[in-house]
Formats: C-alpha cells, structure tokens, sequence
C-alpha cells in the first residue's frame, strides 16, 4: 500500500531516487539582483526601498489598506494582539491544532490561551465550538466579553487558516463582532487562499503572515501584519521601530517599543519572492490537482481539498488516514525511503506549558492529531502548468 504511494509521489516529482523534501524554497525570479542590491546601495538594516515595497506589495496581494513588514510571523502576532489590546491576564480564545508559534505570540503579549475544537474538514476553529464555548462559559460585562469562571476579559480571538485552507471564518468574524472580541487571524500559512475572494488575513482587525523558510514563500525570516485599521497601523509600525518619535537628531522613544522591522536584506529576498506567487500557487495547485486525482480511488486515506467557495494555496498538502493505527508506520517507511512526509502538530494542551489552558471539548482535534500526515509539497520546477488570469490577485480590497 505504502509503495504505491511512495511511487507515485517520485513520480510527480520526477525524482526517482534522491530524497523528496515536504517544502524547498524555490527562487526562479529575481532574488540575486534585489539581494544585490541592497549591497550595493549599503542599506541592508531596516530602512530601506524594498521594505516599503514589500508592504506595498501585501497590500496589493491580500486587499488589505496597510501592512507592516517584521522579522518573523511570531512576532507579527504578538506585535497584532498587543495592538489589538490584549492586556497581561486577559484571555485569548485560539485553536489547540496549531503550530506552537500561535499560542506562544499569545504568551508573548501575557494572554492566557483558551482552546476550542476545529473542524474535521478545514483543520481550521470551528465556529460552532467558539460559539457553545462563549454561551457557555462568558458574559457581556461593561461592553466585553469576560470569563464567568475567571473573571478574566476574552480580549481576541485567534483563529488559524491549517496549511492554508481557509476555515470558516466569515462565521468565526460574526461571531467575534457580536460578543465584541477583537479577531486576529494567524494567516501565516495562507498567503495566496482566499474565502469568497477575499483574502485570508483580512476579515477582522489584523492578520499576520509568515516568510520563514519553510512557507509558500520565503524571505529566509520575515513576516507582515495587515489591517484595514490607519490608527492601529500606525500604532503596529511606531512599536515595531522601538516606539521612535521621529525627530532629526534626538533620541525619543514615547513607549517600550520593539526591534520588530525587517531588514531590506530580507524584503528584497520577500519582493522577489511575491513576484513570483501567482506562479507558485498555480504550481501547487496543479500538483494538488494530481494528488487528488491519485487519493480520489483510495479506500485507505482522503486527500483535503479547498471548501466550496474557498481558494487555498495548498501550502502543505494533506491526507487524513482512515485507519489512525497505521499512521507511525507510513511516517517510519515514507522517511526511510527518503519521501518526507510529517504528522500534524501536538495538540497545544497537550504540551507542558498549555496543560493548564481552559478548553472546551476538542473532539475533532484529537480526531485529526491521529490522522492527519503531510505530503511532498514542493514548487515543481519541471512542471509545465498554465496561470489562471486571476491567481494571487485580491478581488476583493475591502
Ligand atoms: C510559521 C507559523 C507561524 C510563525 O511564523 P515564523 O515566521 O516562523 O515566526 C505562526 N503561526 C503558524 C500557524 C505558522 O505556521
């Protein structure tokens, strides 16, 4: 059973042999030159053309009125939800199927993470569990949304888009706006998917986006926050440049800021890179297209496709096992053979830091921590796929 798998993964790689990683950064376009040029002008740091050009970059990709461009997604989200107002104790409602940089930017800005169940189908918060969980557990105190059990504020809630399927966050966004909870999306594995054409990232006060080496695209480490919000951009920006007033020659900073901005090294690397996505995404969805061709006759596994009405960027693609027992030995066999594949993350609550975390129940995560294994997922060099005309472009800007 394995094998067969295992070839036809070779094959769509065209790799007979050599070994297959689960996602290589790919850099066909003009990184050498823009890299290049940063040495050459001597503005390597945080100040920068391709700084500024890479923010203008993501506001024309994902919609957004504004971006800020940092050095990672972590701190892009802890940098969203100190904005977004959470303060030390307060609670943060997110997702326990995620990777540890979700909870850990809630650590960051002293929230208190709070979990609720996923649904089966995007990996994604389920806005049912948010909703059972806040009738149940919290009342509207003063114009918020508090804890009855703590006493303690729900000052955001952070829902996360899994290897870049949208989850369902037009309910999740309706749901914060009437118990009037700051949403901020953990978009850092989405960039390219969008839900009802809009882009992921943007349905609520902010959202963030990863360029670590491992994602759709890379700046070797970057990250941005998006919003549509001028005061809290401008708020997001001043904090990521150590809280410096502008003066011409003194040093004033008005609060404790942050060293959070990217440097021009890695925007150049970041604008080449946009440069490229709709071709990168058409990429991967064409290798999608083939996996689910291939997993659509299995009886043993199921390939996860995009939602009706969503558009993912197939980050990492994904299939569920129908039998959870057999999941260490196709992880042990696929890596022995030199086909990378990786099991979904340990549920957050599962880990000694978040053991203590309140949670609703969390059913379908620990149904999917069972089975979920990621795939090869690679830009394909040798591919020959045709662009859609509308690939990676916002067709909704507000
Ligand atoms: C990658 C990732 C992050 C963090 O991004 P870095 O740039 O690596 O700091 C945050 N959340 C999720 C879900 C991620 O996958």
């Amino acid at each position: 059973m394995y094998s067969e798998v295992l070839h036809f993964i070779r094959s769509v790689f065209h790799e007979p042999e050599e070994f297959i990683p689960l996602h290589a950064p790919y850099f066909g376009g003009n990184e050498k030159k823009y890299l290049a040029d940063t040495i050459d002008s001597t503005f390597v740091s945080s100040v920068g053309a391709y700084v500024n050009r890479f923010e203008e970059m993501m506001c024309a990709i994902t919609g957004a009125r504004y971006a800020i461009a940092t050095t990672n997604g972590t701190i892009a989200l802890h940098l969203a939800l100190v904005v977004a107002g959470v303060k030390p104790g307060e609670e943060v409602i997110t997702q326990p199927l995620t990777f540890v940089a979700t909870a850990n930017a809630i650590s960051h800005a002293n929230g208190i993470p709070v979990f609720v169940d996923v649904d089966r189908d995007t990996m994604g918060m389920s806005p049912e569990a948010l909703r059972a969980f806040l009738e149940a557990h919290a009342e509207m105190s003063g114009g918020f949304a508090v804890n009855k059990h703590t006493g303690r504020r729900i000052a955001a809630c952070v829902p996360m888009h899994t290897f870049g399927f949208p989850c369902r966050i037009e309910k999740i966004a309706a749901i914060c706006t009437q118990w009037n909870i700051p949403l901020v999306e953990d978009a850092a594995e989405s960039l390219g998917s969008y839900s009802n054409g809009r882009h992921t990232g943007t349905f609520g006060l902010a959202g963030v986006f990863s360029f670590n080496g491992n994602k759709t695209v890379t700046c070797g480490g970057g990250g941005a926050l998006v919003t549509n919000d001028p005061g809290l951009a401008e708020r997001a920006k001043h904090l990521s440049t150590t809280a410096k007033v502008p003066h011409a020659y003194e040093f004033v900073h008005d609060e404790v800021g942050y060293n959070y901005r990217m440097p021009n090294l890695n925007a150049a690397l970041a604008c080449a890179q946009l440069e490229q996505l709709p071709e990168i995404l058409a990429n991967k969805r064409d290798l999608a297209a083939q996996y689910g061709r291939y997993f659509s006759g299995s009886g043993n596994f199921t390939f996860v496709s995009e939602l009706p009405g969503t558009n993912a960027n197939y980050w990492l693609n994904t299939i569920v096992l129908e039998n959870a027992a057999v999941r260490d030995e196709l992880l042990q066999v696929s890596n022995a053979a030199k086909v990378m594949t990786r099991p979904i993350w340990q549920l957050m609550n599962k880990l000694p830091m978040y053991s203590q975390c309140m949670r609703g129940p969390l059913e379908n995560a620990l149904w999917l921590e069972e089975r979920v294994v990621n795939i090869p997922s690679s830009y394909r060099p040798h591919a020959s796929v045709a662009l859609p005309s509308n690939a990676g472009t916002a067709e909704n800007t507000n």
